[in-house]
């Protein structure tokens, strides 16, 4: 699997529709400081699902729809489309090719599209869910996290390490499970309870 393309459109800096092509490899891009760099690396995150518009170095989530500048009159829809080539079958979705895309309005309003079908987060988060891509894992670092990863605790470098390894998801897996046998044994304890009152 791969990343193939990226179209950004309203996306902060990217008033007009912008579509890059990614080959396998290493892509770097470059430019001058401020011309929108990191807001390509922003767009992955947030088509992948991000909420935290911190982590998308903005106060508000509207902060990604395109602002205006001097040239431009600001726009009222911030849209992007990642490509992700998956004829390795990496993805668990039967399509060798995976566009997902996420809409936001200025009024508040957002949509997801997988493959051009309306979707939830929840659908674009359950496919991205064994990759070590989407929100939360560390395939995206930015300047910032990369200082507090190199000073972070060792248990929290475990758990980076943990995710890199693919361990993390049966541990939540595996606490998802724990609570739900907790739930089982009040709801038995409650049962016998009744049990003994009626019987
Ligand atoms: P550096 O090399 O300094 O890290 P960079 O190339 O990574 O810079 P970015 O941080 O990606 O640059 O882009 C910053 C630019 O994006 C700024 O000019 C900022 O005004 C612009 N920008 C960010 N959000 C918006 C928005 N919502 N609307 C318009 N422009 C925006």
């Amino acid at each position: 699997m791969h990343l193939k393309s990226l179209v950004l459109k309203g996306f902060k800096s990217f008033a007009d529709r912008s579509a890059l092509s990614l080959e396998p490899g290493i892509t770097a891009v470059v430019g001058p400081n401020g011309s929108g760099k990191s807001n390509i690396s922003d767009a992955v995150l947030w088509v992948l699902g991000e909420r935290n518009a911190r982590h998308l170095r903005g106060q508000a989530m509207e902060d990604v729809i395109f602002s205006g500048s001097t040239a431009r009159k600001p726009v009222s829809v911030a849209e992007v489309e990642l490509v992700l080539d998956n004829s390795d079958g990496t993805l668990p979705i039967d399509y060798s090719e995976v566009s997902i895309m996420r809409r936001l309005y200025r009024s508040g309003e957002s949509e997801y599209l997988v493959n051009g079908s309306v979707a939830r987060r929840m659908d674009v988060l359950d496919i991205l869910h064994d990759t070590g891509l989407g929100t939360g894992t560390h395939s995206i670092i930015s300047q910032g996290s990369l200082d507090s990863i190199l000073q972070s605790r060792p248990e929290d470098r475990r758990a980076l390490i943990e995710e890199a390894a693919g361990i993390l998801k049966h541990k939540q897996r595996k606490e998802k499970s724990a609570r739900k046998l907790e739930q089982m044994d009040n709801h038995l304890a409650r049962v016998r309870d009744v049990h003994a009152e009626i019987a």
